[in-house]
């Protein structure tokens, strides 16, 4: 009951601070370079701690040349780790609009990673659709911003081994009448560009024999063409969608639940299901050797029990 009233609060006042953002015409998920935070990466007792940890991956990661490889080095001359986070998912990855501190799980791994290399951190927000950009183009080392991990992203990008698993759901407007999978039958469901959410949902709904899948193909759906039972708007950020939403100009806002929280307010309510599990892991470049050297530390840390103390802190279940 406690777990569940905390998390109730946290939420609460994190969809104040959305609200008091897209009341002022900005945008909790505008992408930005510019917002980067630089903090320091801990205090001495935790980075003292972490040390630890962080040599015996380092130590696994690099045990063939006996020294970092040019890419994990690089990171250490520049003295600074740069991250991609969400900034307005409760638990994951959330900026508190007044100081401009981040705080959630990912936000706790970046930090720990950042320890381990004994570099400065230094978060910069993203979004579904901005987040890959930013790591090609080689603005930000790594993305922590609740990144499902596919086969097809995995061609692209390197991911760790998975973190945390979430599932997707619909949240829409009570008034609507919408409850279940069977209802957004000819519905218009609002997703962020870049997410895997439309394909989710669709694949659930063929799967629940709600509508036929004759066209479905996983690897070339495209949310822009589908109309066969249910379509989609795509959008930019997520307060778009939760705006389009109010507006009726949606009828369904379809994404993972832990980014869903947030726009969960009176008046709405999630559909009876939830599906398709996302597992998340840090991306970074292909090829990398900074790739081998996060997983060697994101391994210890869930057989570690660290991430999972990252969880109940957050209150993630
Ligand atoms: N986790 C999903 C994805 O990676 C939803 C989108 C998002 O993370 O914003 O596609």
């Amino acid at each position: 009951m406690r777990k569940l009233s905390k998390f109730a609060a946290a939420v609460m006042t994190a969809a104040m601070s959305a609200m008091l953002l897209t009341g002022c015409g900005g945008s909790a998920e505008t992408s930005s370079g510019a917002d980067a935070q630089t903090t320091p990466a801990a205090d001495a007792a935790a980075t003292q701690e972490s040390a630890a940890s962080g040599e015996t991956a380092a130590a696994e990661a690099t045990a063939a040349t006996g020294e970092y490889g040019e890419d994990v080095q690089a990171i250490i001359d520049r003295g600074v780790l740069r991250v991609g986070v969400k900034n307005a998912v409760v638990g994951f990855g959330f900026q508190d609009t007044v100081t401009g501190e981040y705080s959630g799980m990912e936000i706790s791994i970046a930090e720990k990673i950042a320890e381990s290399l004994g570099v400065d951190i230094e978060f910069t927000t993203v979004t579904a659709a901005t987040r890959t950009e930013l790591l090609d183009s080689g603005d930000i080392d790594c993305v922590l911003a609740t990144f499902t991990i596919t086969d097809e992203r995995k061609e692209s990008w390197d991911f760790s081994t998975p973190y945390y698993t979430d599932y997707v759901s619909v949240l829409v407007e009570n008034s609507s009448g919408i409850t279940s999978l069977a209802d957004l039958v000819d519905k218009k469901v609002g997703v962020s560009s870049g997410s895997t959410s439309a394909r989710s949902l669709t694949s659930a709904m063929i799967d629940a024999g709600l509508i036929s899948g004759d066209g479905f193909d996983a690897e070339t759906f495209d949310a822009a063409l589908w109309n066969e039972g249910v379509s989609f708007q795509q959008y930019d950020d997520y307060p778009a969608i939760s705006t389009a939403l109010s507006a009726g100009e949606i009828d369904a806002f379809c994404v993972d639940k832990s980014i869903l929280a947030i726009y969960n307010t009176d008046g709405r309510s999630y559909i009876e299901e939830q599906f398709s599990p996302q597992e998340y892991g840090v991306a970074t470049t292909k090829g990398s050797d900074f790739s081998a050297y996060v997983d060697g530390l994101i391994t210890e840390w869930l057989s570690d029990g660290t991430i999972d103390g990252f969880i109940a802190e957050n209150n993630l279940q």
